[in-house]
């Protein structure tokens, strides 16, 4: 794969967040009994794990991605190049606004997260989760919400109400939220219109 390649990309090797050593393998299996094996992921420019209990059944699978949601490894705009699945950052406009973090493979954007920040009140909304339909069930939304909430610890975090539709409940119950949701706004939150005026009603009922 070269940096000319403007074709479509796929997250083939599923993706998983996390930086170090892993204990358990995505599908559950201790790494101490069953073994691990450490690669590198040329396309990614990521930490690649094979859990040898997962590749010793007939399906020989196993492999996965660790991809760093720490900050740190987070680029804007300027800083993006052709390699590696990178962690986006689109910064509000407003201090208390609604900004986002893409993840993307070259020209392939896999999905994003949109996030409002209080660094006075130290509160934290998570307002959506969006992966595009072919490339779900592979992990980027569990990078994006742990993306997300690196960039508030130790802040109070809600999220928007979840959508009711079977996927996303399905995808929240796997995933896990970083709050109730129930959107906790603060003045600023309020003044940037971080959540629309029904969301606010339905903690009442
Ligand atoms: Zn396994
Ligand atoms: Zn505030």
């Amino acid at each position: 794969m070269t940096g000319a390649d403007h074709g479509w990309r796929t997250l083939e090797i599923p993706i998983r967040p996390g930086a170090g050593t892993p204990t358990h393998c995505p599908w559950g299996h201790n790494l101490a009994v069953g073994g691990v094996r450490q690669s590198w992921s040329q396309d990614y420019r990521a930490s690649e794990w094979l859990c040898e209990a997962c590749h010793a059944l007939p399906s020989r699978g196993g492999l996965w991605a660790r991809i760093d949601p720490r900050p740190a490894r987070h680029v804007t705009e300027d800083q993006v190049d052709e390699y590696g699945l990178r962690l986006v950052l689109l910064r509000p406009l407003t201090p208390a606004g609604i900004g986002s973090i893409q993840l993307r493979l070259g020209h392939t954007t896999f999905g994003e997260v949109q996030l409002s920040l209080c660094s006075i009140d130290r509160r934290a909304i998570l307002v959506h989760v969006d992966i595009e339909e072919k490339h779900r069930r592979r992990g980027a939304g569990s990078v994006l919400v742990a993306a997300a909430a690196a960039r508030g610890p130790r802040y109070q975090w809600t999220t928007l109400p979840i959508d009711r539709d079977p996927t996303s409940i399905a995808f929240w119950a796997r995933t896990g939220a970083p709050g109730p949701a129930a959107p906790h706004p603060c003045t600023h939150q309020l003044e940037a219109k971080v959540v629309p005026a029904d969301a606010r009603w339905a903690k009442w009922w």
